[in-house]
């Protein structure tokens, strides 16, 4: 279970994050989703540990993750992909997934124990591409290794920002379906930010709307929906 209480963040003049606050459980799949400059990804930065909050805090099953870095949080089982794909471009597809497998064997035992890498390559397509540089690879499977690669780290919670962005429908149709067999098999809290309603309201079970870095609505997918401050940001202007 993440919970997520009023963490604030500013860059310079530009205040990111008001006291933004969200919670997710395992097994549950909760849209992030606003208008661009919203502070979605900041949010997301402050939860995996690679930006540290101004106030506020960050836990996971209890532990406080607030202001720790990206590799304690990684550590502690949060794992995500990003808006601009990340890979290490010069490793070969199956070297990516293998570091992220190796922190979690370091530290997760458990997790790691139910993680085989053959075979989550072949889930994602990349059996066949197993041996060649990350950064040869199409988007598409690109974006598929990044998943691949989180799943490597036995998250309890996964963090997908814009995972469909760039896709076409019928690999966004396939990534829906990939995200709720991770919802199946892995059982982690996950959170996913896209600007494609229709793939956010086919996939989650709630929301959580942002404006200008504030929470301005969560809860059950259609009831945010209904929500007057969600439809003026919407459809209001
Ligand atoms: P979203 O992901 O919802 O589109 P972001 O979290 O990327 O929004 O950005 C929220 C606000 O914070 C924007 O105004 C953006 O310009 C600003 N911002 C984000 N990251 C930085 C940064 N590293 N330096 C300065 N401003 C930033
Ligand atoms: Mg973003």
């Amino acid at each position: 279970m993440l919970s997520v209480e009023a963490v604030s963040k500013t860059f310079g003049g530009v205040q990111a994050l008001r006291e933004a606050s969200l919670a997710c459980a395992a097994g549950e799949i909760l849209g992030l989703i606003g208008p661009n400059g919203a502070g979605k990804s900041t949010l997301v930065n402050a939860i995996s540990g690679t930006l540290r909050p101004e106030r506020g805090s960050i836990t996971l099953d209890g532990r406080d993750l607030t202001g720790r870095g990206a590799e304690h949080c990684a550590r502690a089982g949060v794992a995500r992909t990003f808006q601009n794909i990340r890979l290490f471009k010069d490793l070969t597809v199956r070297q990516n997934v293998e570091v992220a497998y190796i922190t979690c064997r370091a530290t997760r035992a458990k997790q790691a124990a139910g993680i085989d890498i053959d075979a989550l390559l072949a889930q994602y397509g990349l059996d066949d591409l197993a041996d060649v540089p990350a950064g040869t690879l199409p988007y598409g499977s690109q974006r598929r290794l990044e998943i691949a690669r989180a799943l490597a780290l036995g998250p309890s919670l996964l963090m997908l920002d814009e995972p469909a962005a760039g896709l076409n429908e019928g690999e966004s149709e396939a990534l829906a379906m990939a995200i709720e067999g991770i919802r199946r098999d892995v059982g982690c809290a996950t959170i996913v930010i896209d600007h494609d309603l229709r793939f956010i309201n086919r996939l989650c079970d709630r929301l959580c709307v942002m404006d200008q870095g504030e929470v301005i609505a969560s809860g059950e997918t259609l009831a945010v929906w209904r929500d007057p401050r969600v439809i003026e940001v919407y459809v209001g202007q």
